[in-house]
């Protein structure tokens, strides 16, 4: 069995920028093992200090928007203008196809040869609270060793923007001109989640109709009203293979930040996201606190079979599993 490493070990090679450390600081926050899960908690407060100063950048859209490709480009540039990038996924689906995306080890091939980037696909078999709680924790962990642009990629499915949405400075939607909302799988909930949409593939026989979806895209959100944060929502065509628009979208997430930091909601949204994190992690320990139990899985095992006949109200045994949770 490999040596694990102490405490202070981590956080020492952590703090150098020991990317091969940092990758094994991150699995052992993934670890389902308590003790694991003891340890990385004091690691991520070990460190807490040197975090916070990163742009955190959530990237989302559908499967084949675009957003490897993009995360690929864009992080290049980063690199160009002398950013340290970090690479995070949250996959809801992770589950059930293992890592449908930043598995596939030859995407973001360049960027994960360079020494300034780090890529880390999304960990799997966890459920999608698990995964979100494990990212802000690797999000920390890539911010204490130096990393100063961290993306976090999702799929584009509902759920999982939500999550990442809770643990970003900027949200960016990827959208392909020729596609209709619906036929993109873009809920019009995500759509108002984000700070700036980007018409993808803007090149060669696209660009045309990108032109065209920037316009109508703008109309929609005039809509939207400038909101607290003093900023409105930005539509930018990009070129992953030409190159458009990727030096305008960084100007601009650098824009926003100086704008939301102005209007003091920078920091008042990330105090927001830390009590939504400690929501979730007080959430998930019940929870397998709860199913751990002996009583309740006793009589979990007895009424489940009521409750799946329709003969026993779920309501009913769930009061009854939590008195004895309590008692
Ligand atoms: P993902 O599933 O969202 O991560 O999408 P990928 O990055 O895997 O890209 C899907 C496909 O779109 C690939 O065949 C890419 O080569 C292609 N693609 C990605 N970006 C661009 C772009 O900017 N322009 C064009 N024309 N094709 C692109």
């Amino acid at each position: 069995m490999k040596k694990r490493l102490s405490l202070e070990e981590y956080a020492a090679g952590i703090r150098s920028g020991n990317r091969v450390v940092l990758s094994q600081a991150i699995t052992l926050v993934e670890s389902a093992l308590e003790a694991d899960q003891a340890l990385a908690s004091q690691l991520v407060q070990a460190v807490l200090p040197h975090t916070g100063q990163s742009i955190r950048i959530g990237i989302t859209g559908v499967p084949g928007v675009g957003k490897s490709t993009f995360i690929e480009a864009f992080g290049k540039m980063l690199l160009d203008l002398g950013k340290k990038v970090a690479v995070l996924a949250v996959d809801p689906s992770s589950q059930l196809t293992k890592g449908s995306i930043l598995g596939d080890k030859t995407r973001m091939e360049d960027l994960a040869l360079d020494k300034r980037a780090y890529i880390r696909p999304s960990p799997s078999g966890t459920t999608l609270g698990g995964v979100s709680g494990k990212t802000r924790e690797a999000m920390l962990l890539c911010e204490a060793a130096g990393f100063d642009v961290i993306l976090i990629e999702t799929v584009g499915v509902g759920q999982s923007e939500t999550a990442v949405k809770n643990m970003v400075d900027f949200f960016l939607l990827l959208m392909l001109s020729g596609a209709g909302d619906e036929l993109q799988g873009i809920k019009k909930g995500i759509m108002e989640m984000a700070d700036m949409l980007v018409i993808h593939k803007a090149d060669g026989d696209n660009l045309e109709a990108a032109q065209k979806a920037k316009s109508n895209y703008q109309n929609a959100l005039h809509l939207f009203q400038e909101n607290l944060k003093n900023w409105s929502p930005k539509v930018v065509l990009a070129s992953s293979v030409s190159g458009l628009g990727l030096n305008q979208i960084w100007s601009l997430v650098l824009d926003y930040e100086e704008k939301v930091k102005f209007s003091g909601f920078w920091e008042a949204i990330r105090s927001e996201q830390r009590l939504d994190w400690l929501e979730d992690q007080v959430q998930e320990l019940l929870g397998r606190a709860f199913l751990k139990n002996a009583q309740v899985q006793q009589l979990l095992r007895e009424e489940k079979p009521k409750v799946k006949s329709g003969e026993l109200h779920p309501g009913v045994l769930a009061h009854r599993l939590m008195d004895l949770f309590l008692n």
